[in-house]
């Protein structure tokens, strides 16, 4: 089987489409959400209705909680306050409906998936040091542990103890039974590494192999669709710089 992953669209249908397109020939059996397919960007509706129809899971990220009033904007910064007002706004009944009856989590037997972190995904904790990753290493029982939400692509390794970023951006882990993995896919809608490309991963459980792919889409369409909806200077701008 080839799984895809996605996560962090933030309404962005550019980004969207352009990883969708890009999986077109990656004969892949299944794609899985992670969350967060609403908040910042002009299409909340039409990421919602794709991303349902097209992934086999998708799960309740942050965004989409504040968005379908699952959760407030207490923990927001006032431009994230100001985009999720607006999505709320824009919501179709429906899409929230759908957005609001996904999981915190999703299990496999041999994976583990979450928006935040799998140590109480419901908290939307960030994962940001290898401590933090190590913590949550304790957290899922699975080998492989998939997440977003930092919008960082990330693969970390624990090998028996020791605990290291993996470099490549593809990992062969046949017959490493002691190793285990904290893998953050990045985001599709809103890249926060510097390289503005949307991020996604594919896991090939027969080579058992991963690996990271990054993908150009109209950033400029994209950003003026956001003008358009007088979205903050800081959000249009950020999706340039990758930041
Ligand atoms: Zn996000």
């Amino acid at each position: 089987m080839r799984l895809a992953f996605i996560s962090d669209i933030h309404a962005n249908l550019e980004a969207l489409e352009s990883v969708l397109a890009d999986l077109e020939d990656k004969a892949v059996d299944d794609i899985y959400c992670l969350g967060d397919v609403v908040g910042y960007g002009a299409n909340p509706n039409e990421c919602v209705e794709i991303v349902s129809k097209r992934c086999k899971c998708v799960l309740l990220g942050n965004h989409d909680a504040v968005a379908t009033g699952l959760l407030t904007t207490q923990h927001f910064n006032v431009h994230a306050r100001i985009a999720i007002e607006w999505t709320a706004e824009t919501l179709l009944p429906e899409n929230k409906k759908i957005l609001a009856a996904q999981p915190l989590a999703k299990t496999t037997d041999t994976l583990t998936m979450v928006h935040a972190t799998p140590y109480q995904p419901g908290m939307w904790y960030y994962i940001t040091s290898l401590e933090e990753a190590y913590f949550n290493f304790q957290s899922f029982d699975t080998k492989i542990c998939l997440v977003g939400h930092t919008h960082i692509p990330m693969i970390i390794a624990l090998d028996e103890e020791e605990i290291y970023v993996h470099q490549e951006k593809s990992i062969v882990f046949k017959e490493r039974d002691n190793l285990r993995l904290l893998i953050n896919i990045g985001s599709v809608g809103q890249p926060r590494d510097r390289n503005p490309e949307s991020s996604y991963g594919i896991l090939d459980t027969e080579e058992e192999k991963f690996t990271l792919h990054r993908v150009p889409y109209d950033i400029a369409k994209t950003q003026s669709k956001m003008k358009k909806i007088k979205m903050p200077d800081f959000l249009v701008n950020r999706l340039a710089e990758g930041r």
